[in-house]
């Protein structure tokens, strides 16, 4: 039989898996000798067992009882004692910290006769006692009990109205004690039961509700948003009460040993006197800053910032925390380490390195690829002409522009449909999550950097602005309004600035952030963010394994590339070539009737897409540059079908009938196929026009041929598209032979080049050994190789039913972002094999969307392949994975 409940002084950091986040580091906390009020973790097996089977298992009360028993020996009090009771909070706590979890219930223990006990252990303290009860009901019927919050709060406020009551700490004893019975009715009315009385059933019941909070929509959203297994379940810590309420001389807070929005050195944090828990974070009363604290209580204060620093020192890291202060005596609630913005991660992780705490490669780990991305997003240009509306506090960086709405249902509605959305509330819970992952931005007028909405958009990167005091947001009437009168209604753009905490009204431009400065080899804007990112990146690529190339058509894009720091193109598609002014010789060829109509288009097209080469193999100089011929159907190039019929009936019936229109509608009805993704397209193409592929070889070679003869190194490598089989690959590498020999027969010298494939047909992984024979190089296209192994079009499905997949879980994340492991990975895996089997020396890379994906990438470099190819800013990306992939 299992053991399920462990002392706060039996475990350690180390122990998330069983005692969760908060379990192991209060028992770490409680190791290190820190005041930890005494308690227990129930482990996160008794979740999973009571998830599995509907019910807590058999020894589990009876060990809590001894758990229990326990405490209330170390404490001297007995739990709800009528004369002298213990109290108790309950804490959810999964391995991974879940905003959208139950979180805490405090003051467990109370009941109506114990409330008196706790007056006369409070030396007559009865509106702290009452303040107590009244809040263990409206938790308890909230989280435990599921009664709306309203409920809660509607009661509150009209008492306050009665009383003129500003703050809740205008309310007295006997105000408190009338809200108390009016929670009760709450209850009853909503439930059809009484609020527990039994301490031991109070307990008992939120245990259970901490167990049930794990399955529900919040959480699950939650979970699947951030890649969180589904089957951990959570653990629930019960500690003895220490209290913030009982006066001026209490008060509770969160800080953060370092700035979580910019990675500053230095605490930070907000305090709030006479309050417990909730209050701060709830942004219901406003916070002073931590550095208050030195006034209000000097020895607490200083206390308080040893433990910060032997924290961070023993988790070498940033650490957030949460604390009591009661009567003068600091407690510590929790600590964990802390959620960061991006531009925080980074500077963080270098400072670490510069005090000694952690080295370069531990450094890498503590960033993602994710988070550069964040940085690398434009911000707002501060030369344009706008409107302030408000400032609040800048929670979560980044520049969002959106229209505004007022609740999570519409956010999430709107963005469904397409549109950027900013969500206004006053403050956010935690129902606002589903509203929180579908808005661009968010904004609240109330609350600060540590309240609900700041603490979950930073850890999604989103972009907040919180706590804009001036903003007096209506959420019934879903409009806000400044301090200058100007009223922004639902649908209004607004643009918000989260590294600012300013708000603007309408769309305000956007420019480069520094990052991508930085990367473009402008130092101008350069500062602690910039500076760290460069020294990871320097590591990243010392580190490295994987090479990393970009996907880019055009000489600009393949200078960028180069500058992001792409050592070569791994694919350039050149069927952007075929477009815009170009068509007409497209279309020329395909409805060439004669040979000679046929080879005049081609020897049309031929200068024009060597000079297209010539620019790439410049920019790209002394780099390998591949060139993927023509891939996708003819038809792709042509007019519409039914556009075309319209205009040929029409001049028909006017009797102007044009014979060209007639033969290029004949040309498209002869090209039109129903799955035109399974038809005429890639080397297929080759194969049934000939000439075309000959063309586009000669013009790259006579490309490189002229860029040898300027003095340049041109690395053309030519790839060809679709390949099923080898007798495919080699009729088009036997043309592709007869054109070099060709083209080095004229320029008189040898033009180096290598011949390869693309490999993106379950039935090339196949034949990967002997398609390996002759090409030179494979690159992974898992675009297709993914829509041809799942069957799922990859122009349709995911703006279909891949929400229900997701929904379902059938997969975390769309296969198309992602790369999947188990079927398109396993087929990487086996033609790496294959092809490595063959020729030892077979260069390998990918060049789907993939490439530029920060799991599929240590998925790539797992597998052995030499190198990525994707987007070119997400180059920079790339490279950082590809470092944390060697170095973890
Ligand atoms: C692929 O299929 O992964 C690929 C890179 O080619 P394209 O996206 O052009 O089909
Ligand atoms: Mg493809």
């Amino acid at each position: 039989m299992g053991r399920y409940v462990y002392d706060f002084a039996e475990g350690n950091k180390d122990q998330k898996d069983l005692l969760g986040g908060k379990g192991a580091n209060l028992a770490e906390m409680t190791r290190l000798g820190l005041p930890v009020p005494p308690g227990f973790t129930i482990t996160t097996e008794a979740c999973r067992a009571y998830l599995a089977d509907g019910r807590e298992p058999d020894s589990l009360a009876e060990e809590i009882d001894r758990h229990l028993a326990l405490l209330e020996q170390t404490m001297g009090r007995t739990l709800g004692d009528p004369d002298d009771p213990l109290l108790v909070s309950v804490r959810s706590g999964a391995k991974f910290s879940m905003p959208g979890m139950m979180d805490t219930v405090l003051n467990i223990g109370l009941n109506d006769r114990s409330v008196e006990g706790l007056v006369r252990q409070s030396g007559g303290n009865e509106r702290f006692a009452w303040d107590s009860y009244r809040r263990l009901l409206s938790m308890f019927g909230e989280t435990v009990l599921g009664v709306h919050k309203d409920a809660f709060e509607d009661e509150i406020d009209r008492l306050k109205a009665e009383r003129g009551a500003a703050s809740d700490l205008d309310l007295t004893a006997d105000d408190l004690r009338e809200l108390t019975r009016a929670y009760e009715r709450t209850i009853r009315e909503h439930t059809g039961r009484d609020f527990p009385q039994e301490p031991r059933e109070q307990l008992a019941l939120a245990v259970r509700a901490v167990f049930d909070s794990w399955n529900t929509e919040r959480a699950t959203i939650y979970r699947r948003r951030e890649r969180i297994p589904t089957d951990l379940g959570t653990a629930v810590n019960v500690g003895t009460m220490v209290f913030g309420n009982g006066g001026m001389d209490s008060g509770t807070g969160v800080a953060f040993t370092r700035d979580p929005a910019t990675g500053a050195q230095g605490v930070y944090g907000d305090y709030l006197q006479n309050a417990q828990g909730e209050d701060v974070v709830a942004g219901i009363r406003n916070t002073v800053p931590l550095h208050d604290l030195k006034t209000i209580d000097k020895a607490c204060f200083d206390q308080l910032m040893d433990i910060m620093a032997t924290l961070e020192h023993h988790y070498r890291d940033l650490c957030d925390i949460e604390f009591t202060i009661e009567h003068g005596k600091l407690w510590m609630l929790q600590t964990r380490v802390g959620k960061r913005t991006a531009q925080a991660a980074f500077r963080i992780a270098v400072e670490l390195v510069d005090e000694g705490l952690i080295d370069m490669d531990e450094a890498l780990q503590r960033v993602t690829g994710a988070q550069l991305a964040t940085l690398m997003f434009p911000q707002f240009n501060s030369e344009h002409e706008r409107h302030l509306l408000g400032r609040g506090m800048n929670a979560s960086p980044g520049a969002a522009v959106g229209k505004a709405v007022f609740d999570s249902t519409t956010a999430a509605e709107w963005a469904a449909r397409g549109e950027d959305v900013i969500l206004v509330r006053r403050e956010t819970n935690p129902d606002d999550l589903k509203g929180m992952v579908a808005a661009t931005g968010i904004l609240t007028s109330r609350g600060g950097k540590t309240s609900h909405a700041a603490v979950v958009a930073r850890g999604m990167g989103r972009t907040c602005v919180c706590g804009a005091e001036s903003l007096d947001v209506d959420v019934k009437a879903r409009r806000f309004t400044t301090s200058d009168g100007t009223v922004v209604s639902e649908g209004d753009v607004i643009s918000i600035n989260g590294t600012t905490g300013e708000v603007w009204q309408g769309e305000v431009p956007v420019m480069a952030s520094h990052v991508v400065r930085h990367f473009e080899g402008d130092t101008s804007t350069e500062d602690a963010t910039v500076r760290a990112v460069a020294r990871v990146m320097d590591h990243a690529d010392k580190r490295r394994r994987l090479g990393v190339h970009a996907n880019a058509d055009t000489p600009d894009d393949a200078a960028r590339a180069r500058r992001f720091g792409a050592q070569g193109i791994g694919l350039c598609r050149t069927e952007h070539m075929f477009l815009g002014d170009r068509r007409e010789l497209v279309e020329h060829f395909i409805v060439a009737e004669t040979r000679e109509e046929h080879d005049a288009a081609l020897d049309a097209l031929l200068p024009l897409q060597r000079k297209d080469f010539l620019g790439i193999f410049e920019a790209m100089d002394g780099l390998p540059v591949t060139v993927r011929l023509i891939d996708p159907p003819l038809h792709e190039f042509l007019p519409d079908m039914t556009d075309l019929a319209v205009l040929v009936a029409h001049e028909d019936d006017a009797g102007k009938a044009d014979s060209k229109h007639h033969k290029m509608l004949e040309a498209v009805k002869r090209l039109h196929e129903q799955n035109p993704m399974l038809g005429l397209r890639g080397v297929r193409l080759g194969i049934a026009m000939p000439g075309l592929f000959a063309m586009q070889t000669r013009a790259i070679l006579e490309a490189a041929a002229e860029r040898i003869t300027a003095g340049g190194d041109p690395r053309p490598e030519i790839m060809v598209p679709l390949v099923a089989t080898a007798e495919e690959f080699e009729l088009v590498r036997a043309e592709i032979e007869k054109v070099a020999a060709e083209v080095t027969e004229e320029a008189g010298f040898e033009v180096p080049y290598a011949v390869g494939t693309m490999i993106e047909l379950p039935r090339a992984v196949l034949a990967a050994d002997s398609i390996a024979k002759t090409a030179q190089f494979f690159s992974f296209g898992t675009n297709d190789l993914t829509q041809m192994t799942w069957g799922f079009s990859r122009d349709d499905v995911e703006s279909s039913f891949f929400s229900a997949y997701l929904d379902k879980g059938i997969f975390p994340v769309s296969p198309f972002e992602t790369l999947d492991r188990d079927g398109v990975g396993a087929l990487v895996r086996y033609a790496v094999e294959k092809g490595r089997g063959v020729r030892p020396d077979l260069h390998l890379g990918v060049c789907g969307e993939h490439g530029g994906d920060p799991e599929s990438i240590h998925f790539f470099d797992e597998v052995g392949l030499d190198y990525v190819s994707c987007s070119p800013f997400r180059v920079p990306v790339a490279r950082l994975e590809a470092g944390r992939a060697s170095a973890g």
